[in-house]
């Protein structure tokens, strides 16, 4: 590894996993890994994942499917050198429909996919989240805050398991001297989301262009931060060339509460739907934005792409999938 001017460490990769490679954010990471000149071993149960969100890839050199369950112990065939640990369902709609995969993949699939890294003497990232922070008393939520997550509640099979998938990692880097890092994601989106995830945006987006109501939870006041998938994806391997343990906040800084959010996409869609209010969910969070001084910083890293036009983005993509 050599250092650039800005002390961020310049490395490249040969050959990196990505678990959860077929989900949303995963097949994006595959297809910058590859742009990048690594091999790719994607690894997915496709319990969420799509076939089609990795199809582009599969006659490029070096991209390989693993079909398995991280559940279980698992390998690959030639030696890697970074492993990004993604596997996990990650919308409120299949963390609830599938709780105990949820809590298994983020603790037996978080232990499986660091022991790849072990064996592999590869750099080892896991996509950590947000919702570490539950509903949070901080306000931004830098990485100093633990958070205020209810352990019972429904969302716990989520948050809890990421917040053991931390000290999992944690526990690994002190133990067996691993090379590990977390990122903590605030809300992505952008194209390959599933219409039907129920995650706000590509649910408003869907809606909007059937010229459905848009259904807005509570009153509408509640707020997000969104980053559009390439900035996360940038933050993502920027973490992954540094050194850093974290965990660093991977987000945008930009809060829009979910009333507003609505408007936008009925704007930039030019649609003529409008808003429904609708039950909100037990343990929503009321407010969420990322404090993000330490990737600033660290892996001088920040978003660039201004929501208009990540939005505008997203919603063509969901055109022209219509019109496949
Ligand atoms: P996604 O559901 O689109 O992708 C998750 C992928 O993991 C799917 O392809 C699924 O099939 C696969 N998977 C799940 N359990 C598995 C298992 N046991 N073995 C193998 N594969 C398995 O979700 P996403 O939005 O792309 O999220 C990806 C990761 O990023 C998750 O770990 C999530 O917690 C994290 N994250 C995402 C966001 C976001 O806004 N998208 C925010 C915070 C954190």
């Amino acid at each position: 590894m050599v250092r650039s001017d800005s002390n961020v460490p310049v490395r490249s990769w040969s050959h990196a996993v990505v678990t959860g490679g077929a989900g949303f954010v995963g097949s994006h990471l595959c297809t910058a890994l590859l742009d990048q000149g690594a091999a790719v071993t994607c690894v997915d149960d496709f319990c969420t994942g799509r076939l089609e969100n990795v199809a582009d890839l599969a006659d490029r050199p070096g991209f390989t499917l693993l079909r398995a369950d991280v559940t279980e112990p698992f390998d690959v065939a030639r030696t890697a050198d970074l492993v990004l640990h993604f596997a996990s369902p990650a919308s409120p709609a299949d963390y609830l429909r599938l709780p105990l995969h949820t809590l298994e993949t983020g603790s037996l699939g978080t232990r499986n996919a660091l022991a790849l890294a072990r064996r592999h003497g590869a750099r080892f990232i896991l996509a950590s989240t947000s919702e570490a922070y539950g509903d949070p008393q901080q306000h931004p939520q830098s990485e100093r805050y633990w958070g205020n997550v209810n352990p019972v509640g429904p969302r716990s099979v989520y948050d809890e398991a990421k917040r053991f998938g931390e000290a999992l990692t944690t526990a690994e880097a002190g133990v067996n001297g691993t090379d590990t890092g977390i990122v903590r994601l605030f809300n992505t989106y952008g194209p390959r989301m599933r219409g039907h995830d129920g995650r706000a945006v590509p649910t408003f987006i869907r809606q909007a262009l059937a010229g459905e109501p848009l259904t807005v939870t509570g009153d509408g006041r509640q707020t997000r931060s969104l980053a559009f998938i390439e900035d996360t994806v940038r933050g993502v391997l920027a973490m992954a060339r540094s050194e850093l343990l974290g965990p660093v906040n991977i987000g945008n800084a930009a809060e829009i509460t979910m009333l507003d959010l609505a408007h936008k996409i009925i704007h930039l869609s030019g649609s003529r739907s409008t808003v429904e209010f609708v039950e909100r969910p037990t343990d929503d969070p009321a407010v969420r934005c990322p404090d993000i001084t330490l990737a600033r910083g660290k892996l001088q890293w920040a978003p660039v792409v201004p929501a208009d036009e990540g939005l505008a983005r997203t919603i063509d993509w969901y055109r022209e999938q219509a019109a496949a």
